[in-house]
């Protein structure tokens, strides 16, 4: 039986997600292959922004999404990520389209 720590760790992941995304921007989410290297260029470094918070968005993992959405707004869209990406899925702009999509459902939730 697993632990309560793992059952607590597990990551609910919605299917349909990445297409919700699209339509604020994410349209370039699933060429990143998880490389790691707009980790280490990013002038934040945070361990892990923002690789980790895109493979959220690949994963359909919107509830890790709105845990961690502070760390979007700490983005300084400098541009180093987007220019060094070995992909070109331009992760700055990914992190900005997530602000959008973070906008969008606390103006849903807030009925604004
Ligand atoms: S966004 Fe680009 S640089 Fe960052 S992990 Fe994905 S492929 Fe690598
Ligand atoms: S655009 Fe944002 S995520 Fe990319 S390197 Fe600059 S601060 Fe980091």
């Amino acid at each position: 039986m697993m632990d309560k720590n793992k059952l607590e760790q597990q990551i609910t992941v919605d299917c349909s997600f990445m297409k919700e995304l699209e339509r604020f921007g994410l349209d370039k989410a699933y060429d990143c292959f998880n490389c790691g290297t707009c980790v280490a260029v990013c002038p934040l470094g945070a361990d892990h922004f923002p690789r980790e918070i895109i493979r959220y968005a690949q994963l359909g993992a919107k509830g890790k999404i709105i845990e961690k959405a502070y760390e979007l707004w700490r983005c300084l869209h400098c541009g180093l990520c987007i220019h060094t990406c070995p992909r070109g899925a331009d992760p700055g702009e990914l992190i900005m389209g997530l602000r959008r999509y973070m906008i969008h459902l606390w103006r849903k939730q807030n009925h604004v």
